[in-house]
């Protein structure tokens, strides 16, 4: 099958950067060559349906003014309202936004949402932010975007740098325009606003429910799995700590600071979260401290890169010792990276699929918001395990097809194929 990039036989050769649009056109590119799909449909794709980019005026505390660039990149909405996150980090691009919103329509088709797929965010470092300034330019921001966004239009949700706090503050600013309370404008929120119990979870609890179905089909008995988890954020800390519960060994976990090694086992729910202590990894004691790198390269039988994007790539693929790849973060493999784990014959579970708990529980939000209802813990977490299994099992059918398409191509051909359809079924206007 061709893997759509080549391989470099020198993992020594230099890293090429690639844009998460570049990733993001070439997976489309490469899955479509394994349907029978109409190119022009396939050509669409490759576009935003819109990008809206602004400039977000903020007063600093000390009373200057700064003004930083926001962007809202909408892709495809043929099977609903654009839904995806905003994140405020200093590599927003447009281009970035754009890659990823690609991801999200493909996400919420695997989930089989009726949605389809967005990202935006704001190019701005938050840890440079006072609390304040970050409510103001987020209540900026959304007033920048009010004429986009909307319950039925387009519904953002949390991402890198934002979280809770900061999708109460856009759902209030939004409200506060419309002159009503519009709690399904933006979901993620805190529960006592509209927001859904789960939510904050719910990627990472995706993640390992995902990893523990891989592990059942790779014939990996749960309490015998060596599992190494990159990025101790909301993804990372969830997925680690639930695998843990039922039964797997994590032996590894990072922040952006570095990690922490034992061959025996960590004692994840003594580990906080990043977002609640950002030390907490850190202070681990009686562990060894590895870098990210190094963590990236350990023998394990399971490796979550769940921090950011392209950190899998073609200069330290041929270096990863895991049996078993499962992506926690958007986009963490690059294309060559793939091509070099497909040739060593190591599954990536891609983000896609794997992470896509977020959006679903997005998606319980937003049906609770838009009924006026609220569902209890239970039956989030018990609808997110069944949505989850459903997906799983699409991809494998869509595996078993054929021994030679990746899990990536496999999850690609089930969204897609919904995707295509459904731009079949509505057709090209006028
Ligand atoms: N930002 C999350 C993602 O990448 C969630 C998006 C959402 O809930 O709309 O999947």
């Amino acid at each position: 099958m061709a893997t759509g990039a080549s391989v470099p036989k020198d993992a020594t050769e230099e890293p090429s950067e690639e844009s998460a649009l570049e990733t993001a056109r070439r997976q489309l590119d490469q899955a479509a060559t394994l349907l029978d799909i109409d190119p022009n449909v396939v050509e669409r794709l490759k576009h935003p349906q819109r990008v809206e980019r602004v400039s977000v005026p903020l007063e600093r505390d000390d009373g200057s003014v700064e003004v930083f660039t926001g962007y809202r990149a909408q892709h495809d909405s043929v099977r609903g309202p654009f839904k995806g996150g905003l994140r405020y980090h200093p590599d927003v691009s447009e281009d970035e936004c754009i890659g990823l919103a690609m991801w999200m329509t493909w996400k919420c088709a695997v989930m089989d949402l009726p949605f389809g797929g967005a990202k935006g965010g704001v190019v701005v470092d938050p840890k440079t932010l006072s609390d304040e300034e970050k409510e103001r330019l987020t209540r900026r921001f959304t007033q920048e975007l009010r004429d986009v966004i909307g319950p039925m239009d387009d519904i953002p949700a949390p991402d890198m740098g934002t979280d809770a706090e900061t999708m109460g503050w856009i759902m209030d600013a939004y409200s506060m325009q419309e002159g009503e309370t519009t709690p399904g404008v933006v979901t993620g929120k805190p529960p006592v606003i509209g927001g859904s119990y789960g939510r904050a979870e719910a990627p990472g609890r995706s993640v390992a429910i995902i990893t523990r179905e891989v592990c059942e089909y790779y014939d990996h008995d749960l309490s015998e799995t060596t599992v190494a988890v990159q990025g101790f954020g909301s993804v990372g800390a969830n997925a680690a700590s639930l695998l843990d519960s039922w039964g797997a060994n994590i032996v590894a976990v990072s922040d952006v600071d570095g990690g922490v090694y034992d061959p025996e086992g960590l004692d994840t729910s003594a580990i906080k979260s990043h977002g609640e202590q950002p030390t907490a990894v850190g202070s681990v004691e009686d562990a060894e401290r590895i870098s990210n790198e190094e963590l990236l390269t350990l023998d394990v039988d399971v490796l979550i890169p769940a921090a950011i994007g392209n950190v899998l790539t073609e200069a330290n693929a041929h270096d990863v010792d895991a049996s078993i790849i499962v992506e926690g973060a958007n986009g963490p493999t690059t294309s060559t990276a793939d091509a070099i784990f497909e040739q060593r014959g190591i599954p990536v579970i891609p983000d896609i699929l794997a992470n896509a708990g977020g959006v679903t529980v997005s998606y319980f939000e937003w049906l609770q918001d838009i009924n006026r209802q609220g569902w209890t813990l239970e039956r989030v977490n018990e609808e997110l395990e069944s949505r989850m299994l459903t997906a799983w099992e699409n991809v494998q059918e869509a595996h078993e097809l054929d021994a030679d398409v990746s899990w990536r191509d496999a999850t690609y051909v089930v969204g897609l194929q919904r995707i295509v359809e459904a731009h079949t079924y509505r057709g090209l206007w006028p």
